[in-house]
């Protein structure tokens, strides 16, 4: 009876839409068109509510809504068109929602216990990972351990990794394995302490993580001793690189190395002795973050009875933080080969998600013409064509500014005087000088790093019960929505 009247429904949605779309004047306008398929289209999309096989979470470190757009004409300009129109793959998900990231004691968040709420379901304290709300910051004796969804995953029988392009020891990658009062213990921790580099072998040579690639060689080796990609910086002197050659676990070191590991046994890969390049930097021997996706998926996929895989693009933070916006948008377009990749690889049985922690102090100035170069100037909307003018918008000042802003950071105008007091004025830009992949847009507040802002940030999701997300939810939900596709609908289905 129910679906007989969802039908009818469904039919009369239909026929008012076609009727509409035949009287309209504005009936021949491509946007028009466009829009009415995109209607039909989801009138006629069902929900998958089929248990989640796999589910990838995709974490662009620090791509809130402002970031994702500036990627978004970032790429399409790349690919030559004006740049608004396009899509990046997840602008194109069906779900979506707008996603609360403030922690337990700060209003803006950092990647560790933003992190961790997704991985754990509950909001955590700011600069800790996956302990309880009463853990107090550098202090160990606090930590109250919460449980994990990589150990959910892994105590069902399906298998766990996670690609990273700072160090597998960072804070966004930390949180699929670790827990620490300290999210800087990377490879050395006051005595009684678990540096993080050590919790990762622990949870490998527990079967907890299967493949683990990213950066941070020097987490796993003693201090000043050589290694594949770098040198050592543990104080305690320990090798884990000798401890993993004691357990089933291959170790990869380049891209080479990478491509011929065994699919069906577990993989460690340090490509970098700190944070892997910048898609921008990166030599031909280091593995991109699509390279990394692929070789995760291969061999996660292995195991017949799933997996859980963690992707995160580090560096778009790292650039952001260096008020750099080519370099975080060139980071995000990887980040966006890297989702196409997974795409193709992977069936209804997985679950996407694509999200980040945070957002950054980026803004997007003035009324720009279509197809003003996201990292250029603003140019003025013109009269006679679709396409900008190709003259400067002027500010108050009488000069030309970016499209891209920060609010603070790095390219402050406000430069520090003799006498230690900060003043200044913007200088003449031209289009050739804010091009340039190293050009530091103009910002307000003068820091060293720029900083994140608490503001929402977008998630979207495909697959099985993608569904669940929608309006405005906090960052936690995350978990509870992927621990129902795996193992709440798979209870229904029995
Ligand atoms: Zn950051």
């Amino acid at each position: 009876m129910f679906r007989r009247t969802f039908t009818s429904t469904l039919a009369v949605a239909l026929c008012a839409s076609t009727a509409m779309a035949q009287d309209l004047p504005q009936a021949n306008s491509e946007y028009f068109t466009a829009a009415q398929e995109l209607l039909a289209e989801r009138i006629a999309a069902e929900n998958n509510t089929r248990p989640a096989k796999n589910v990838i979470l995709f974490v662009a470190d620090g791509m809130g809504v402002g970031t994702n757009y500036g990627i978004r004409l970032f790429e399409g300009q790349q690919q030559g068109m004006l740049g608004e129109e396009h899509n990046l793959p997840h602008d194109l998900f069906r779900h979506s929602a707008l996603i609360k990231t403030y922690n337990i004691n700060a209003q803006t968040p950092d990647s560790a216990p933003t992190a961790g709420a997704m991985n754990t379901g509950a909001k955590q304290v700011f600069n800790t990972i996956n302990l309880d709300e009463t853990a107090v910051f550098d202090d160990c004796s606090s930590e109250q351990p919460l449980a994990l969804f990589s150990e959910m995953m892994s105590d069902a029988g399906r298998s766990v990794g996670f690609v990273a392009s700072p160090s597998v020891a960072h804070a966004t990658p930390a949180a699929v394995y670790a827990r620490t009062a300290n999210r800087n213990w990377f490879h050395d921790a006051p005595e009684g302490c678990r540096d993080i580099a050590t919790q990762l072998v622990d949870q490998m040579e527990a079967g907890v993580i299967d493949v683990a690639l990213g950066g941070g060689a020097r987490d796993f080796a003693g201090e000043g001793v050589a290694v594949e990609k770098g040198t050592g910086r543990r104080p305690d002197g320990q090798n884990l690189l000798e401890r993993i050659a004691g357990l089933d676990v291959q170790y990869v070191f380049d891209a080479e190395t990478l491509a011929a590991s065994d699919r069906s046994q577990p993989v460690i890969g340090l490509f970098a002795n700190a944070d892997m390049a910048y898609e921008h930097d990166r030599p031909d021997t280091e593995p991109s973050l699509t390279d990394m996706t692929i070789a995760a998926i291969e061999h996660l996929s292995t195991n017949e009875e799933g997996y859980y895989l963690m992707v995160e693009a580090g560096r778009v933070d790292h650039a952001l933080h260096g008020g750099n916006a080519y370099r975080a948008f060139e980071d995000g377009v990887q980040f966006a080969e890297a989702i196409r990749a997974a795409q193709e690889m992977v069936d209804e049985d997985t679950l996407i998600i694509v999200t980040a922690d945070h957002e950054h102090v980026i803004s997007f100035q003035g009324y720009c013409g279509r197809g003003s170069s996201v990292v250029g100037l603003c140019m003025d909307i013109s009269d006679d064509q679709i396409e900008h003018s190709g003259e400067p918008v002027l500010a108050a000042d009488g000069l030309p500014y970016t499209v891209v802003t920060f609010g603070n950071g790095a390219g402050s105008v406000l430069i520090e005087q003799e006498d230690g007091t900060y003043s200044g004025s913007r200088p003449e830009l031209t289009q050739e000088e804010v091009t340039d992949p190293d050009y530091l847009q103009q910002a307000l507040i003068p820091m060293t790093s720029e900083t994140h802002s608490g503001v929402d940030v977008a998630l979207w999701a495909t697959g099985p019960w993608a569904h669940l997300f929608g309006g405005t939810m906090d960052q936690e939900t995350i978990f509870h929505v992927m621990h129902h596709a795996v193992f709440g609908a798979q209870d229904a289905a029995q």
